[in-house]
């Protein structure tokens, strides 16, 4: 397994790929990996083959994070990250800083950025205003540096998947698309780096999502003709409301594909929340 922390490095790799007719998947991420990353590095094998070049970028990109957000004491566990990764047969780990993803920033000279103005709107796009600007901006920027015939993003982020899918099409990225399940705890909280804040309580209380989500789906089943959104998401944000350190952030209900928000909630929809676990934000979705 390879470590690659250079940019020119990294397009040498790749392009080497290419001539070689090697397939190349890429799984970007943030660090401190758990089972549902090594599930998107699995699937992202699967697609190119014994062959193939798997890589996996670590790199927590500031320009997503709001001042007021957890970039600082976002979790790191490189030694663990490269054990993982090797362990499950990735070629190579991208692992760029700050200086080599943004020259020029620190001095305020980073100026170009990836902007999606529809379906990064609502949801995590309402609550976090730069959020997904900065995301676009990286992605478009790792792809320029991984040069991916494959991109696998998990469902676990599914605004953000719908989000970059978008922008591979309008921008013409010659990628395909993965959207990977998302992997759970045995009691249905969706893993995520950001557990690792919450205590022993708040623990607990978290799998307060998963529950939402599963009424939600049990509700709409036994509905005759689906439900109003509006009363469906009123009940739900009672269930929130009932664990002591928790809190709702925005709870929707949509098109999957679209993102759309319904009125009326029938099966095959999807629904999104947020929910503050004391300081710790969670997010999860499922369709119903
Ligand atoms: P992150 O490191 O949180 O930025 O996530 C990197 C990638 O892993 C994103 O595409 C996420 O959607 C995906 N991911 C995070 N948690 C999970 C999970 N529990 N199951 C599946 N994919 C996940």
């Amino acid at each position: 397994m390879k470590i690659v922390e250079q940019i020119d490095a990294m397009q040498r790799v790749a392009q080497h790929a290419k001539k070689t007719d090697r397939q190349i998947g890429f799984v970007p991420t943030m660090g401190y990996l758990h089972a549902g990353h090594i599930s998107l590095v699995n699937e992202a094998r699967r697609r190119v083959g014994s062959t193939g070049l798997v890589v996996v970028s670590i790199y927590v990109n500031p320009t997503q994070f709001a001042p007021s957000e957890d970039l600082t004491k976002y979790p790191r566990n490189l030694v663990r990250d490269r054990r993982l990764c090797r362990n499950a047969g990735v070629d190579v780990i991208f692992l760029p800083s700050d200086a080599v993803m943004y020259p020029g920033r620190a001095e305020g000279l980073h100026s170009t950025w990836v902007l999606e103005d529809r379906l990064s709107q609502g949801m995590e796009g309402a609550s976090r205003a730069t959020h997904f600007r900065g995301v676009t901006t990286v992605v478009a920027k790792l792809f320029n540096c991984v040069l991916p015939d494959i991109a696998v993003f998990g469902a676990k982020d599914w605004q953000q998947a719908a989000v970059v899918k978008r922008m591979i099409t309008d921008l013409n990225f010659p990628i395909e698309l993965v959207v990977a399940p998302t992997h759970r705890e045995a009691d249905g909280l969706a893993m995520s780096s950001r557990n690792a804040y919450l205590s022993p309580a708040e623990r607990r209380q978290a799998t307060v999502l998963w529950r939402v989500l599963c009424e939600a789906q049990a509700l709409v089943r036994q509905s005759v003709n689906g439900l109003p959104a509006a009363s469906l998401k009123r009940t739900l944000a009672k269930r929130v409301a009932a664990e002591p350190d928790a809190r709702l952030d925005y709870i929707e209900v949509f098109d999957g594909a679209t993102l759309a928000p319904a009125r009326r909630v029938q099966q095959g929809a999807h629904m999104a929340l947020a929910v503050y676990l004391g300081k710790t934000r969670l997010i999860d979705n499922a369709a119903l």
